[in-house]
């Protein structure tokens, strides 16, 4: 195929006839992979507790594709229950479960201080709420003997000391959970990854951090490092999608660490190095 015609060939649907529920879906990531699930020909419903904002992306006329909205908070068993339900009897059956709603808490936590009630709030929502989802999606994945179930965890998993002691423990809860639920879940075709975000500007780091998005995007860039560019919701999408399509088709239990290598690294010693020469 010669250059002219490549760019007229239409993208391939990597998802087509796949149905996928995306908690969180209404705001940053999850809005994101919505948007490409969608496009990919999958039959997407968005689950969250932004109303507003998740109708906002079904009625978005940019979508190409099929996206729906069910209010569903990831602490409450019976509105996840409800939300898998809503998926296979709107669209007959759930392929993909993308666990992905989360809740940062508090970004400076000192243990001392530390209370039990935001400790037990972030980890309902990230550690409960990827439980229900996988335990809701695994009951209709099972007798189907297929499906994928997704989960974002967050690079904290890799690089310790980069936000709270209990958001960090809950994104560790989120690995294992990934890690033990492929060894449970593979004997029905079921394949269970997660992926783990570096810091991307979305709602919510803007609100942790409290500063506008520029300035969070050069101070993550210029901690970064991978120069010459900057993580965005869409490629963490992409990550998705990898996942979600049958190009993984024998990827199960993996931690997909989407950071430009910044866990791989530790400029301090040389830095400290190049300052005592200078
Ligand atoms: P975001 O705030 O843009 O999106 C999070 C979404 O989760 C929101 O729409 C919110 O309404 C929803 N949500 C929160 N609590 C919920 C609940 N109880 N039930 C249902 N939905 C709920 O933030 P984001 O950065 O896109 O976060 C998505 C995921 O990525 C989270 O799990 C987060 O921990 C993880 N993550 C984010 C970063 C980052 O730098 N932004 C880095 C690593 C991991």
């Amino acid at each position: 195929m010669n250059g002219a015609s490549s760019l007229l060939a239409p993208i391939a649907k990597r998802l087509a006839g796949k149905v996928a529920l995306i908690t969180g879906g209404a705001s940053g990531i999850g809005e994101s992979t919505a948007r490409l699930f969608a496009e990919h020909g999958a039959k997407v419903i968005i689950a969250d507790i932004q109303d507003e904002l998740g109708f906002s992306v079904c009625q978005d006329k940019s979508i190409n594709g099929d996206i729906s909205y069910v209010h569903c908070d990831v602490t409450s068993e019976s509105d996840v229950e409800n939300a898998v339900n809503t998926a296979v009897s709107k669209h007959g059956k759930l392929d993909i479960m993308f666990n992905n709603a989360g809740h940062i808490g508090q970004i400076h936590e000192n243990i001392v201080a530390l209370e039990q009630k935001d400790y037990k709030r972030v980890f309902d929502v990230n550690v409960l709420g990827s439980f229900l989802g996988a335990k809701h999606a695994a009951k209709v994945m099972i007798p189907a003997k297929r499906g994928t179930i997704l989960f974002t965890a967050s690079s904290v998993t890799q690089s310790q000391g980069m936000a709270s002691h209990t958001y960090t423990a809950s994104k560790h809860a989120v690995v294992g959970l990934t890690k033990n639920l492929c060894v449970e879940l593979g004997q029905y075709g079921i394949r269970v990854n997660c992926i783990s975000p570096h810091s991307v500007v979305t709602p919510m780091l803007l609100k942790s951090i409290g500063i506008d998005k520029e300035k969070a995007e050069e101070i993550v860039s210029s901690a970064a490092n991978l120069k010459g560019a900057v993580l965005e919701g869409g490629d963490l999408a992409e990550a998705a999608l990898f996942l979600a399509s049958e190009e993984s088709k024998y990827v199960s239990g993996l931690n997909l660490v989407v950071d430009g290598g910044y866990s791989t690294t530790n400029i301090a010693l040389p830095e400290s190095i190049q300052k005592f020469f200078r």
